[in-house]
């Protein structure tokens, strides 16, 4: 009797070890009702401005990867999206309580049996409104409890300004002040080249005014992929994106990526920190996207090179913003949103706390979207 129940205990020990080292892996068994589980988790309500105090963010027990998805674009190059519902889902199970919605700035003909447009050399692949629609409609039929939403304009061609200021409007006529932000959109992108991209020329930049005056006056961030360059020649394309810097110094810029590319992943890091410091000094309103698992794998791989980049990110905390750059192609999984989430978020948990709060909590994107401020907050660091 007494060896029965013996081999009972530890089967149900045996068990127990089993579920929670599957609570560990799979983040959306972590909705079960483990307490130490719920703790791991992060509310919306954690983040909500408000009077009462709050719980402080517990980096030991809270996930380390970006509360923000700040570089998500869903809707993929061509064939079918993953379904809206399905992306909600996503950002739940993974903790991110605030996503920035992009369509794409390089879409396929919808006739084209193409579904990425590197397979499809020729086949032309363009910005469009087609996007911003079918993310406005989504975002009205289906409103979430525990994400934040926001839409980002990705319609304009920079090579070809004429009507961008018209078309934000017919927008403001269909859904008034739903979007807030502007991109991705290519000023210059090497890997598209083949597709029909032309990339904006210095005369082309010039003519971005009318629409630019918009973005200034809503205080609307504009998010470039600006390819800084090429392995043989890191800097090529530097001076189109010091051109928009020059040209419109009162609008808020976002450059994607920090110029890198897979066209660019040999660059020396301290010349490119460099390059970045400087922008950032010489420009107040320019800010930096990390995403892209291309940078873990290219820049943040070696103990060196990452050290360098987490000094980098703690110099300037509040000038840095984070996402992972997933396109959701319908033949995608949750795992692949997953595992991209924890690359690109990997880094951040080599910050220091102040850098740890305003990139990985939001306090960078909650200052830089119009009226997200008034709602929003990141938690104080828990103090050990
Ligand atoms: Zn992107």
């Amino acid at each position: 009797m007494r060896n029965r129940l013996k081999i009972m205990c530890v089967g149900v020990a045996l068990i127990m070890m089993i579920v929670r080292v599957e609570a560990l892996d799979n983040p959306a068994s972590q909705s079960g009702s483990s307490t130490a589980a719920q703790e791991k988790r992060r509310s919306l309500s954690q983040f909500t401005k408000g009077d009462g105090t709050k719980a402080c963010y517990d980096r030991r027990k809270q996930p380390h990867t970006a509360v923000t998805d700040l570089h998500f674009h869903s809707q993929p190059f061509g064939g079918p999206s993953i379904p809206y519902k399905e992306q909600m889902d996503y950002f739940d199970r993974s903790d991110v309580r605030f996503v920035l919605l992009y369509g794409i700035g390089q879409q396929l003909p919808y006739d084209s049996s193409c579904t990425y447009y590197l397979d499809c050399i020729g086949t032309p692949a363009k910005p469009g409104m087609k996007n911003d629609f079918e993310n406005a409609a989504n975002y009205v039929e289906y409103p979430q409890d525990n994400t934040h939403v926001a839409l980002s304009m990705s319609f304009p061609d920079l090579s070809d300004p004429e009507g961008i200021a018209e078309r934000i409007h017919l927008l403001d006529d269909e859904y008034p002040s739903l979007f807030q932000w502007v991109g991705e959109l290519n000023l210059h992108k090497e890997a598209l080249r083949g597709n029909g991209h032309v990339p904006a020329s210095i005369e082309d930049i010039g003519r971005w005014k009318d629409f630019m005056l918009i973005l200034e006056e809503r205080g609307i961030p504009l998010a470039l992929h600006a390819d800084l360059g090429h392995d043989d020649n890191p800097t090529e394309h530097l001076h189109l994106m010091q051109e928009v810097l020059r040209r419109y110094p009162d609008n808020k810029i976002v450059w994607m990526h920090m110029g890198l590319s897979r066209e660019l992943v040999d660059m020396d890091p301290v010349q490119h920190i460099d390059l970045m410091s400087r922008h950032l000094d010489e420009n107040p309103k320019l800010f930096l996207d990390i995403s892209w698992t291309v940078l873990a794998e290219a820049y943040f791989d070696t103990r060196e090179k990452r050290s360098l980049y987490v000094e980098f990110f703690n110099a300037f905390p509040s000038r840095i913003l984070a996402g992972t750059d997933f396109v959701a192609a319908g033949n995608k999984t949750f795992e692949v949103y997953w595992n991209e989430a924890n690359i690109t978020g990997e880094i951040l948990a080599d910050l220091d706390d102040n850098a740890f709060r305003a990139i990985a909590l939001g306090q960078n994107y909650f200052d830089l979207a119009p009226g997200l401020a008034e709602k929003f907050e990141a938690p104080q660091i828990c103090r050990e």
